[in-house]
C-alpha cells in the first residue's frame, strides 16, 4: 500500500496521522489495544470510549479536536520531504455519538471525508452543522468527497428517525402483552431509547457493556440492567434472530422483536416480467436531476414522507422499521448538491445494491453539469461528425447516449441483489490522503471525472 501523509478510519502504517470518525466496528479495522503507529485524532466522545473499546490503549497518542474549529498540523511532504503543514476541521455527522465529518486542506487539495452520516431536512443539529461546514468551505471549490455511500442508490427511500422512531413506540404500545427486544451495535441509537423510555415511561434493559456508555452520555435513567424491571431490552444485534424469538415465545414468554435499520428498507423490486421498469426507476431519478436543478446549486430539497405506512414484519415475531443513522439516498443528493464537489469516492468498498456513486452523481459535481456535459459531448460529436462523416443530428446522439445509459444501468442492475435475507454487508471504509492525491483524478468514456 501507498504510503501516506493522513489516514482517516485506515489504520495501517505509514502515515504521520490517523483520524477516527466515529467507533463502530467497520471503522476500526486494524486499530487494536497495542495499536501505536502515530498520533491518532478523534472527538472528544470517540476519546472517552477508546479505553472501553480497547484496554491499554497508549492513551498519550489520542489527540482531541473540538467541533467547528480548523487546527494545523506541521507535517512532512512524502514527495518533497519538506515541511508541509495539513489544516481540518471536525463537523458533526449526526450519525452516533461522537461522530464526525473532517474537512482538510493540504497540499493534496481541499477534502472532505463524510465519514457516516445523516442530515436530515428538519433536524436542528444537521442544520448547525450544515451551516458550520459551508462556513467552513466558505467559497473555496472541494476537490474530493469521500462519501458515506451506505445507501447510495435510488431504492433507498426511508424516512426521518423521527418518524420511523414513532413507529417503534406505535409497534411497542401495540403489543401491551408482549416482550419487545431491540436489536441494537455497540455505539448509536440511544436518542431512539431515549425517545421510547420517555413516550412509554419505561426504562430499557441495556447490556452491562452498553451501560458505561449510557453513563457516559448521562442518559442512564433511561436504562437499567436489571431484566425484570422491563419489558423492552435492547440486545446486541448478534444476539437477535429468528431462533432467539422463537425460542422465547416457544416457552410462553410473548416476545416481538424489532429492527431498527435502513438496510432492508428498499423499494418493492418490481415482477419479473416488468424487469425494464426497474431501470425506469433510476432512468427517472436521472432524469429528475438534469430537469430539476437550475444550476444555481438552490433546486429543490428532499421532502421526507410524514407517513410510512404500517409496519413492515420479516417473520411472524420480527418487525423491521426503517430506522437509520445513514443517510438515504435522497439526502445524499441533497448533500453533494450542496458541496458540488469535484470528485466523489464512495467509502464503502462493498455494500448493498452498489453502484459507483459517481454513476447517480457526477452531474451534481463541478465540471460535470448538465449544461457543461451535454454542450461538451455535442460538441466532440460535431467534430468528430465532420472528421468522419458522421451525418447523424445531435437529437440522435442524445438518444444513442440514453440508450447506452440504459445498457449500462440494466447491466449494473443485474448485478444487484435486492433479497432481504442476502443482502451484503459492507466491509471496508476509510481513506489513506497522499500528498499528490489531487492528481488522481481520472476521465471515464464519457467524459466523467472518477476516481
Ligand atoms: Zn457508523
Amino acid at each position: 500500500m501507498d504510503r501516506g501523509l493522513i489516514s482517516v478510519d485506515r489504520w495501517e502504517k505509514g502515515s504521520q496521522a490517523y483520524f477516527l470518525t466515529h467507533l463502530h466496528a467497520d471503522h476500526t479495522k486494524g486499530l487494536s489495544s497495542t495499536w501505536s503507529h502515530a498520533p491518532l485524532y478523534c472527538s472528544s466522545f470517540t476519546a472517552d470510549l477508546i479505553p472501553l473499546k480497547f484496554p491499554h490503549f497508549d492513551l498519550s497518542l489520542l489527540h482531541v479536536f473540538h467541533i467547528g474549529t480548523w487546527q494545523t498540523l506541521n507535517l512532512i511532504s512524502r514527495s518533497s520531504g519538506a515541511p508541509t503543514s495539513v489544516e481540518f476541521i471536525a463537523i458533526d455527522a449526526c450519525h452516533c455519538p461522537g461522530s464526525v465529518m473532517l474537512l482538510f486542506r493540504g497540499e493534496f487539495g481541499f477534502m472532505l471525508y463524510t465519514g457516516d452520516f445523516r442530515w436530515e431536512k428538519g433536524c436542528k443539529r444537521a442544520a448547525k452543522a450544515k451551516e458550520m461546514l459551508l462556513g467552513a468551505i466558505k467559497d473555496d471549490n472541494v476537490d474530493v468527497v469521500y462519501l458515506d455511500n451506505t445507501y447510495c442508490n435510488p431504492i433507498y427511500d426511508f424516512p426521518s428517525r423521527q418518524v420511523a422512531a414513532k413507529q417503534i413506540i406505535d409497534i411497542i404500545t401495540s403489543h401491551p402483552e408482549h416482550d419487545v427486544i431491540i436489536g441494537i451495535n455497540t455505539l448509536g441509537k440511544e436518542d431512539l431509547l431515549v425517545q421510547i423510555s420517555e413516550a412509554l415511561k419505561i426504562k430499557i434493559w441495556v447490556w452491562p457493556e452498553r451501560m458505561w456508555t449510557m453513563d457516559l452520555l448521562g442518559i442512564s435513567d433511561h436504562f437499567t440492567i436489571k431484566t425484570t424491571i422491563t419489558r423492552v431490552r435492547a440486545v446486541p444485534q448478534y444476539s437477535f434472530s429468528v431462533e432467539t424469538l422463537e425460542e422465547l415465545n416457544k416457552i410462553k414468554c410473548p416476545t416481538i422483536g424489532i429492527m431498527p435499520s435502513g438496510l432492508p428498507w428498499v423499494k418493492k423490486s418490481p415482477p419479473k416480467t416488468k424487469c425494464i421498469s426497474r431501470a425506469v426507476l433510476t432512468a427517472n431519478c436521472k432524469k429528475a436531476e438534469w430537469s430539476e436543478d437550475d444550476g444555481d446549486g438552490d433546486g429543490e430539497e428532499y421532502e421526507p414522507a410524514g407517513d410510512i405506512g404500517p409496519p413492515e414484519k420479516l417473520h411472524k415475531y420480527i418487525f423491521t422499521v426503517p430506522y437509520s443513522d445513514h443517510s438515504n439516498f435522497a439526502e445524499i443528493r441533497d448533500f453533494i448538491k450542496l458541496i458540488r464537489p469535484t470528485n466523489l469516492k464512495g467509502i464503502v468498498s462493498s455494500s448493498s445494491c452498489y453502484i459507483e456513486p459517481m454513476y447517480y452523481l457526477s452531474l451534481l459535481c463541478q465540471g460535470n453539469r448538465p449544461s457543461e456535459v451535454l454542450n461538451s459531448k455535442l460538441k466532440r460529436k460535431a467534430s468528430a461528425t465532420v472528421s468522419g462523416s458522421n451525418k447523424k443530428p445531435p437529437g440522435s446522439y442524445i438518444a444513442e447516449l440514453a440508450r447506452r445509459r440504459c445498457l449500462t444501468m440494466k447491466a449494473r442492475l443485474s448485478r444487484i441483489r435486492m433479497s432481504k435475507h442476502s443482502i451484503l454487508r459492507k466491509v471496508h471504509r476509510g481513506a489513506t490522503i497522499q500528498d499528490n492525491e489531487r492528481a488522481d483524478l481520472k476521465t471515464d468514456s464519457d467524459g466523467n471525472q472518477v476516481p
